[in-house]
């Protein structure tokens, strides 16, 4: 049986190989074990995601974090993405982050950093963020500002970063900072910085829906000279492979969402009595039921376009962004019929679909809003 979160038959296309269907099949099976709230709904989001990570890192689902593998199977960590997505919004934010922190690492650390940091993202007992956003450099991360400045073999840092996921808990970050080796994008350069090192502080910021998420700032922030994560002067490069092999896995994890969303308004449809028939019968709720069913089977077509192309070793940019722009766009129309359909109780504060009204908002923002992918798509014409 296929599993909840995937469309019918997507997942025995020759794309996915008998290991991708049974990740699914497994990951899927234990999350539906876990009925309710996974984490107490009254705690500090940043515990919640604390909590979420141990969990999901003691049952094993991190551990190819540490593998020996530099380059991770994107169709994996599409799947991962649109499982937790569908069961639960924070369990797939910080199992993101963490995947996001630990490629830069796997892909850009040397052994010895690879050694000191992955064993602990990969257990779930350490957490990473990926701090490249700051107040003056959002879409255009070439305007980063936080300066680090040569100091003896080793640099100071000096800066603020903002909308860091994990950052109020995570025990190293990626931190892309301007060096001054180049103009623009080639002064950067990308440093891993301890959670507790002197000089950082982390300010949680409050989102629409809650989750561990921080302004950093940095004052005289000294890092030794094995903190650089890859070449010097290179940094805006491990930026843009990473968010750009991510963004097809947040075209999976709207997929998750918006999947959800319409099986529920599928069952309320069902379910609720109207004109003494069923909601479902009504024309133009089929209607809606129709168009959501097509954009999900779109946008799940689009995201194992891109992760196999980039598994197999061919360009996938524009793939990656075409999926994320697709299933994004998709997943908030989607949501936003779901919520139609059950009317009032549709908007019940913290109902599950309420929640996912708020949550799925953000992924047409983080990680290249749809206007920037798009003009990159156009380019590339
Ligand atoms: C939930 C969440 C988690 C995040 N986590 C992280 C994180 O862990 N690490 C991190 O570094 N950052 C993170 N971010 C920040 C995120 O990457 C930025 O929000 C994003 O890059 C956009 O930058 P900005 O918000 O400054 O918007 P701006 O750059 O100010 O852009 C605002 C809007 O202008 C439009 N726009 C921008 N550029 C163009 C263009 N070229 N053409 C047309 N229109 C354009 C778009 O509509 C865009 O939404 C997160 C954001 C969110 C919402």
């Amino acid at each position: 049986m296929t599993p909840a979160a995937f469309e019918p038959d997507v997942l025995r296309l020759p794309l996915f190989g008998d290991h991708h269907r049974d990740l699914a099949d497994r990951l899927d099976r234990w999350c539906a074990e876990r009925t309710g709230d996974w984490t107490d709904p009254a705690a500090e989001p940043a515990d919640r995601c604390r909590a979420l990570l141990a969990e999901i890192g003691g049952a094993g689902w991190l551990r190819h974090l540490d593998s020996d593998r530099r380059a991770s199977d994107l169709r994996s960590v599409c799947i991962r993405r649109q499982v937790l997505a569908y069961h639960e919004d924070l369990a797939d934010f910080s199992y993101s982050i963490q995947e996001l922190c630990a490629a830069a690492i796997a892909r850009y650390g040397t052994e010895e950093q690879r050694r000191r940091h992955l064993p602990g993202l990969a257990a779930g007992t350490g957490a990473g963020a990926l701090a490249l956003s700051e107040p003056g450099a959002g879409s255009d991360l070439a305007a980063v500002a936080l300066d680090a400045a040569p100091d003896g073999d080793g640099f100071v840092l000096n800066g603020v970063k903002t909308w860091i996921a994990q950052g109020d808990i995570a025990d190293v970050h990626v931190v892309l900072a301007r060096t001054g080796d180049g103009p623009g994008p080639l002064g950067l350069t990308a440093f891993l910085v301890p959670g507790d090192a002197p000089g950082l502080k982390a300010s949680p910021i409050g989102a629409i829906a809650p989750r561990s998420w921080a302004e950093l700032t940095f004052t005289d922030c000294r890092v030794g000279p094995d903190a650089v994560l890859g070449e010097r002067g290179r940094g805006y490069v491990v930026a843009l492979d990473v968010l750009e092999r991510a963004r097809m896995t947040v075209a999976a994890a709207a997929t998750g969402f918006a999947g959800r969303a319409f099986h529920l308004a599928l069952e309320r449809a069902r379910a609720r009595r109207a004109y003494r028939g069923r909601l479902a019968d009504l024309q133009l709720v089929k209607s809606s039921l129709a168009e959501m069913r097509i954009k999900l089977s779109a946008a799940s077509l689009l995201a194992a376009r891109a992760a196999w192309a980039a598994d197999s070793g061919e360009d996938y940019a524009e793939a990656s962004s075409t999926a994320k722009v697709y299933a994004t766009e998709a997943a908030g129309e989607i949501v936003d019929a779901a919520v139609q359909i059950f009317g009032a109780a549709g908007l019940v504060a913290d109902s599950p679909m309420e929640r996912l009204y708020r949550q799925i908002r953000s992924l047409r923002i983080y990680e290249g809003p749809s206007e920037v992918l798009q003009m990159g798509i156009a380019e590339a014409l």
